[in-house]
């Protein structure tokens, strides 16, 4: 390969990795995002013959309906909502404004309004959903467009988007869910492209299904206990992020702190969790414990503390497998061994160990070593390997420093089946 190649292939492997999916809200502007819902149960969706018909976005031999259909059963099981799917010649995103026309589309038309939406980075997203809503925070109408720009597949294709997880993500802003701090989260801001390893469409994990659970209020013998409480400290509350892990280490509901400190994890079946909370911010990262509590019969359970919020001069900003950080969670299975790379700062001096929340997955602490990988001067690798019995979910990973201080990167090990 001659140089000029090799630089080519540089950009097309880190254009790669980089991706976003993301939601927009027309309306009242006063709501909180996350409190918007749909008040009837049953949401009809129209599929706009730009999807069905052949398109030179979606690869040919997508069964692109089988894709939609899956991406809702999965919302559907746990929100109560029913979906009834139409076909639509409609091709168009309704307007920005109060109200649109009514009609829940899913396009990829490449048309001037479609194209719009993704002026700002047209060749980064995947996906936008519009979401209407009225003064009472009944969504009225949400508008799904994948970007015509983008390709799209359901059989791993490298480079691709997969069409299930983005129209799972896209759907969850049409039921009225925001992005997931969990980087494990079908909600997350950024799921990236297929890379080389495939391990099919992405599903909601416990905590998309926390938060749908807490947003519809489904009845249901073991659904749907709280922890709520208040964090108080002398930086700002605001913004930090609260997890819950059950007892096997895996991330079952998460949220974000209110400006005066308050916070509410909904949605938890009976059962007994851990409570954690991290504040990150570009400069360093302060996290600790927060307690446990035990739900019973559907309980809530409140949980104050006050933290100590100053930063310690870490930040794990990135992870990734091989030598490959980015900012979405590492997808592993059972009985695997990997290398994986951390990146971002205060690390590559300083982290003496990198652990898990679940018993089943190590660090061999010896394989620790720097890398140099260029823009992301501070980095370490290091291998890590699964117990065959893993139990499948999301589970935070910690480095942590000689002088004791550590950084969690919050439902950032994705573990397959
Ligand atoms: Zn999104």
């Amino acid at each position: 390969m001659n140089r000029l190649l090799q630089i080519i292939a540089l950009i097309v492997a880190a254009a790669a990795v980089v991706s976003a999916m993301s939601a927009e809200l027309a309306g009242n502007p006063l709501l909180q995002p996350q409190t918007l819902r749909w008040r009837s149960s049953v949401v009809r969706i129209a599929v706009s013959t730009s999807i069905t018909a052949q398109n030179s976005n979606i690869k040919a031999d997508a069964d692109v309906m089988a894709a939609l259909e899956r991406s809702i059963a999965a919302w559907e099981a746990v929100s109560g909502l029913e979906f009834r799917i139409e076909s639509s010649d409609r091709q168009n995103v309704s307007p920005s404004g109060t109200a649109g026309d009514g009609v829940n589309l899913v396009t990829i038309a490449p048309t001037q309004e479609n194209l719009q939406l993704f002026a700002s980075d047209p060749f980064g997203e995947s996906a936008k959903t519009r979401v209407f809503y009225n003064r009472r925070g009944t969504i009225t109408e949400a508008d799904i467009v994948l970007n015509p720009l983008q390709q799209f597949s359901t059989d791993g294709t490298y480079g691709t988007f997969d069409l299930e997880t983005t129209l799972s993500h896209e759907i969850g802003h049409l039921i009225g869910l925001k992005h997931s701090p969990i980087s494990g989260s079908i909600m997350a801001e950024h799921i990236p492209r297929n890379g080389d390893v495939y391990f099919g469409p992405r599903l909601p994990i416990e905590g998309d299904v926390a938060a749908v659970r807490d947003l519809y209020g489904i009845d249901s013998d073991i659904c749907c206990g709280v922890v709520m409480g208040r964090l108080t400290a002398s930086g700002k509350t605001k913004g930090v992020t609260i997890w819950a892990e059950d007892t096997q280490g895996r991330v079952v509901a998460q949220t974000e702190a209110n400006a005066d400190g308050s916070y509410r994890l909904g949605g938890l079946s009976d059962a007994k969790y851990q409570i954690f909370w991290q504040r990150r911010d570009p400069s360093g990262t302060s996290t600790g414990d927060l307690g446990s509590v035990t739900i019973e019969n559907g309980a809530i359970a409140t949980l104050s503390k006050r933290i100590n919020a100053d930063l310690a001069d870490i930040v794990v900003e990135d992870v990734g497998l091989g030598l490959h950080p980015g900012d979405s969670a590492i997808l592993v299975r059972p009985g695997r061994q990997y290398t994986i790379c951390l990146a971002g700062h205060g690390l590559a001096d300083a982290v003496t160990s990198v652990t898990f929340s679940s018993k089943s997955i190590h660090s061999e602490i010896a394989s620790l070593s720097r890398q140099d990988l260029g823009r992301k001067a501070d980095a370490v690798s290091l291998s890590i390997s699964l117990d065959p019995d893993t139990p499948p979910g999301v589970y935070t990973l910690y480095a942590t420093r000689r002088d004791g201080t550590r950084a969690a990167a919050v439902g950032a090990v994705l573990v397959s089946k």
